[in-house]
């Protein structure tokens, strides 16, 4: 720990220990680790692994997580300091700056000023920080009466081994929740989101309810949750139902974990006749069939999964029938037409409602990094047959050496070493993209609708000790590829809704110990609505896009973000989003414009600077011509532009816009 004497007694220096926050982290730091530990913090990038460690440490889903402002290179978090909460501003620097001089903190320094309601200034850094900078910034810290604290590499060594993000040992990352010496550290069973939302179950009962409505993102392990709230419940006698056949299987596993295996039957046939347990698991279709078996009282807990369906005549038949003690509903997708059906079925009682925006937001789930790649397949020809493109024209397209070599080399350029799943148009598809990966030296398999239960286990555990690098596989749900673990995507498929986009990101975003992002690469060619990629970013769902649709301003941000996500396209794939706009079935100024600015911030970004006109000419095949057109003359562009500023403020919009719509 740096000690610095501050100047006045206004803004004093906090220990980071005091940072009620990372007193979890803190709590399992080992009192001694290998020297390796700290090369290792030493050579953490400060975009990429330092901010995402950090950002994890902190999240308290009670606490809002941010406050009023992201500034350039600043991030900002509500903390709490010895009980005291407030706004903390965080400048970090990693490998990029071994010496920290004050004109690499000066920018940033000065920014602190300008942040209002700020209670805390926090500067790390991995490397050595010269005396002036640190200087500056405790007199800044102290004239603005801010109480400050500084981080170096042995304090961001204590949290990073704590929170499970770095190996004691040897000082490795730790992937997939362990470390390739063996040292796997430990960690909760539940995530936060899960604990969440068993804190509400309880608390709902309590108040006397009967039923209620628990609506997660996909793959945050609903189903684990009502397994556990069965039993926290007491509950004696326990019917979960669901329609799809793989979903029941999952439920049969989460329940058996949870009550034991002799506890759990799946019922095939007459399901309340025979062999009832205290956890029985059955299709809606096969209740429906044996309903005159049930009596109303048989059960004292109920799970519907999938409740969405509930409004289906199968479930209001059970649901009219049964009296249980307790009925939990479970959703990912409760924003249907008939949503208020739905919610009157339980009760009216929404326990908890987490969309994958507000998961992410609020640091229940991992936040991505997503990079949308330009893929150079023709899609032009490729039959469509009104929902979807053919499989065989497809596989056509798609399996074709050159594109699995570009794949490899982003693959190996961003995501190296991470356990990911590639998703693929068909299970030749698969079977391919998995050959190539291995003819590359990268294990790899399939992992689809044929692979057997036993081949499934031996897969899973060797993709989790990390032997097995890449799982290449179809379609998600039905294939059941559900693993916390996985930090990487590759999307190689045409993603052609949010449905779908969003199903796939879900898969990577369940949060892990050692796991502080997920990184997407996605393959982006000519086909259908590809630049509406741009929108799902955004993580809205589309009823709830479409109404938001209509206030948005063309000077709102391009590009939506959630807190702690990161979007990069290449400027292809830019120009190829152009062109789909300006197709005269989509084009509007609206998105057009939406597209140029996002290129105009990103150049700028890059610059640290406005680009001028003319550089915006030479380097993007949408010049100046473009922005006159759209958005009437340049001057006029720039106007907008003094409001929108080049872009870092993404993160922070996205939460207005998160607080916006959650109160629709
Ligand atoms: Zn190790």
């Amino acid at each position: 720990m740096a000690t610095v004497e501050p100047r006045t007694a206004m803004g004093s220096l906090v220990s980071f220990e005091k940072i009620d926050n990372f007193r979890e982290a803190l709590s399992f730091a080992p009192r001694e680790f290998d020297p390796s530990v700290i090369t290792t913090v030493r050579s953490l990038d400060e975009r990429n692994e330092l901010e995402p460690f950090v950002r994890w440490i902190l999240t308290d889903v009670s606490e809002t997580p941010h406050g009023p402002a992201e500034i350039v290179d600043i991030f900002t978090h509500k903390v709490t300091i010895a009980g005291n909460p407030g706004l903390a501003a965080f400048i970090l620097k990693g490998k990029s700056f071994p010496k920290v001089r004050p004109e690499h903190v000066g920018h940033q320094i000065y920014r602190l000023e300008k942040i209002t309601d700020l209670s805390y200034a926090i500067l790390g850094t991995t490397g050595v920080i010269l005396d002036q900078a640190k200087e500056q910034f405790v007199s800044t810290a102290a004239r603005t009466t801010k109480n400050y604290c500084i981080l170096d590499a042995h304090d961001f060594a204590r949290l990073f081994v704590g929170a499970g993000f770095l190996c004691p040992k040897d000082g490795r990352k730790i992937v997939a929740g362990r470390c390739m010496c063996g040292y796997s550290p430990s960690f909760r069973l539940l995530n936060i989101l899960q604990e969440e939302a068993l804190k509400e179950l309880r608390r709902t009962r309590q108040s006397g309810r009967r039923a209620g409505l628990v609506v997660l993102p996909p793959g945050s392990g609903k189903t684990r949750i009502a397994a556990e709230d069965a039993k926290a419940a007491n509950a004696k006698s326990i019917l979960y139902v669901a329609h799809r056949r793989l979903i029941l299987e999952v439920a049969v596993s989460e329940f058996e974990a949870v009550f034991g295996k002799q506890n759990v039957v799946k019922h095939t046939a007459r399901p309340v006749k025979n062999a009832r347990k205290r956890v029985n698991v059955a299709s809606i279709q096969l209740v429906q069939q044996h309903l005159s078996y049930i009596k109303p009282d048989d059960f004292d807990y109920i799970v519907v999964d999938e409740f969405h369906h509930a409004a289906a005549q199968t479930y209001r038949r059970l649901l009219s029938h049964v009296d249980p003690e307790f009925l939990l509903g479970l959703t990912a997708t409760p924003y249907r037409g008939d949503r208020q059906d739905i919610l009157e079925l339980c009760e009216g009682n929404t326990i908890v409602q987490y969309e994958l925006r507000v998961g992410v937001d609020s640091g229940i789930l991992a936040p991505f990094h997503y990079f949308g790649c330009f893929d150079d397949v023709d899609y032009t020809d490729i039959r469509h047959e009104g929902k979807r493109y053919d499989v065989r024209d497809l596989e056509r397209a798609l399996i074709i050496p050159e594109r699995d070599a570009a794949i490899i080399e982003k693959w190996r350029e961003l995501a190296e070493g991470k356990p990911t799943v590639a998703f693929c148009c068909s299970h030749l598809h698969a079977r391919r993209v998995a050959a190539s990966f291995r003819s590359a030296g990268i294990p790899a398999e399939t992992y689809i609708s044929e692979t057997g239960t036993e081949a499934r286990r031996v897969l899973q555990q060797r993709f989790q000790t990390g032997e097995l690098k890449v799982l290449c596989t179809v379609d998600i749900f039905n294939e059941g590829v559900d693993f916390p673990y996985i930090e990487a995507l590759l999307f190689l498929r045409p993603t052609e809704s949010s449905r779908i986009f969003l199903q796939q990101l879900g898969r990577g975003l369940r949060k892990y110990v050692g796991k502080s992002h997920c990184v997407v690469i996605d393959f982006i060619g000519n086909f259908r609505n590809a630049y509406r990629i741009l929108d799902y970013q955004s993580l809205v769902p589309e009823s709830i896009r479409k109404r938001l649709a209509s206030r948005t301003l063309l000077t709102k941000p391009v590009l939506d973000l959630p807190a702690g996500c990161r979007v990069e396209f290449d400027q292809r794939v830019i120009d190829l989003f152009f062109a789909q706009r300006l197709d005269p079935h989509n084009a509007t100024r609206h998105t057009i414009g939406r597209i140029l600015i996002y290129q105009y911030q990103k150049a700028w970004r890059r610059l640290g600077r406005r680009p001028t006109q003319i550089e915006i000419d030479r380097t993007h095949h949408l010049g100046r011509r473009f922005y006159r057109d759209v958005f009437g003359s340049w001057e006029k562009f720039q106007t907008i532009m003094n409001q929108e500023g080049p872009g870092e403020e993404l993160e922070l919009k996205g939460m207005d816009n998160a607080r916006g719509w959650r109160s629709l």
